[in-house]
């Protein structure tokens, strides 16, 4: 079958990759010229740990290309995936400039029966409106428009679209269905659970799901801060909770906060989504609102263990907003980074992939060529984010290069007990 994906960013190129591993010829269109000139070059322009190697690989045999031609995607296709981005509005709400862009060139360029398919996260109702611009084209072209929300995490994102806890399809008619088994057989057959529904709430399981989760990330944060205050310590307390099935061990990790391109953006378009109905989404505003005091209050725990800021190096581990990704998007160590800067410290900062994008956010950083580099002559060491690189440091060495042998450790990576024998100050969130 011949797909076509529009947007080949984070999810249109692990979707595309991985759908061309599943045997579909597919064709990856950006509007972004550069982006393709560097993929067409065999250059891919995101850290994402297995993908290049897909890439190639499905490109060596043929099943994979890249293109700015729209049109050209279009008229090839039977299903065209839209996997642009839907940044959010000032007021929340997601704008769908991008969704609607591609939907009015698969209307103008449409040559045949077509199953439009939204990966990007869009509110209820997308689907109703790219029905509505693909009838606007005067011609008698048949369609179907599917809501197939993606759910693949960055770090993680090829093996979580090729073995993903779920698949979900929101469809109106069999036809399109059967087309989306098709495309996903190898998973079908691997029996990865479906949930086929209808488009609207196939668009709302994506809001859904990501603010039931940052609600979990939030609750946690919140138990951490009682912890602080009340002698315990959050990681035996997640644990606990965890255990319970019920409950479930994942996301009760207390941190700096949730970040990411999706999170932040998403738990704002749920709430504008529910406002436009009339109704306030308070769990999911109460999580954004523990969220922003939990970034806010990651430069207290700084100055408390560090002292008076002004005029002191801090040593920052970390950029992205996870492990295992260059991506900066909302990321919580930049917001550290920022407070840092505002409270007038020099911050030396390192991290394996990110270092590029942050660059341009934050020239003034000193960016490092590795951890020990990071943390020669800094007053506090910040792990921001918990690369896999970071978890065993040499903190001999690490104190000899540094000032002070002060270490906030805002994801509780490091074992206190330890760092404490071996004369660290150690601060870590939610942890006595
Ligand atoms: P991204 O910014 O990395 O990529 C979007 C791409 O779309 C860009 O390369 C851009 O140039 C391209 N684009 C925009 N308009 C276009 C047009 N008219 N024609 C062709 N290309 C166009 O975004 P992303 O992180 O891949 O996210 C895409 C969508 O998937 C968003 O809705 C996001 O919420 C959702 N999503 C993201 C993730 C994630 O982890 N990044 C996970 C699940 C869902």
């Amino acid at each position: 079958m011949n797909i076509c994906v529009a947007g080949t960013g984070y999810v249109g190129l692990v979707t595309g990759a991985c759908l061309a591993d599943f045997g579909m010829n597919v064709v990856c269109v950006d509007k972004d010229e550069a982006k393709i000139a560097s993929l067409q070059a065999g250059h891919i322009p995101i850290y994402e740990p297995g993908l290049e190697e897909i890439v190639a690989k499905n490109e060596r045999v043929g099943r994979l290309h890249f293109t700015t031609d729209l049109k050209a995607g279009i008229e090839s296709a039977l299903a065209i995936f839209i996997a642009v981005g839907t940044p959010p509005n000032p007021d929340g709400s997601p704008d769908l400039t991008f969704v609607r862009q591609v939907a009015e060139a698969i209307a103008q360029y449409m040559n045949g029966y077509k199953v439009v398919v939204t990966k990007s996260t869009v509110p209820t109702g997308t689907g109703r409106m790219i029905e509505q611009i693909l009838r606007s084209n005067d011609g008698d072209q048949q369609f179907s428009v599917v809501s197939n929300p993606e759910f693949l995490r960055e770090g993680s994102a090829i093996s979580d679209f090729l073995r993903p806890d779920r698949i979900v399809i929101g469809a109106s008619d069999s036809r399109a269905i059967e087309v989306m088994k098709e495309i996903y057989s190898p998973l079908f057959l691997a029996e990865t659970p479906f949930v086929i529904t209808d488009v609207a709430s196939a668009e709302l399981i994506k809001y859904a799901s990501n603010g039931f989760l940052a609600v979990k990330i939030s609750f946690i944060n919140e138990i951490a801060r009682l912890c602080e205050v009340m002698g315990a310590d959050v990681h035996d307390v997640a644990r606990g909770m965890g255990l319970d099935r019920r409950i479930g061990s994942r996301f009760l990790l207390a941190g700096p906060g949730f970040g990411g391109s999706c999170f932040p953006k998403d738990t704002s378009a749920a709430i504008d989504l529910a406002r436009q109905h009339g109704y306030r989404f308070r769990i999911i505003e109460a999580a954004v609102c523990v969220n922003s005091e939990t970034k806010a209050r990651m430069i207290e725990k700084i100055s408390a263990a560090a002292g008076p800021l002004h005029g002191r190096t801090a040593a920052v581990l970390g950029l992205s907003f996870k492990p295992a990704t260059d991506d900066i998007r909302e990321s919580p160590a930049l917001a550290v980074i920022s407070d840092l800067l505002a409270a007038g410290v020099s911050v030396r900062a390192f991290d394996p992939a990110a270092m590029e994008n942050a660059r341009t956010l934050f020239p003034q950083l000193y960016y490092a060529t590795d951890v020990y580099d990071c943390a020669q002559g800094a007053d506090v060491l910040v792990l921001a984010t918990e690369w896999n690189e970071f978890r065993a440091l040499d903190f001999g060495r690490l104190g000899r290069l540094m000032k002070s042998k002060t270490l906030v450790d805002l994801r509780n990576v490091y074992e206190p007990r330890e760092l404490k024998a071996a004369g660290w100050s150690y601060t870590g969130v939610g942890r006595s």
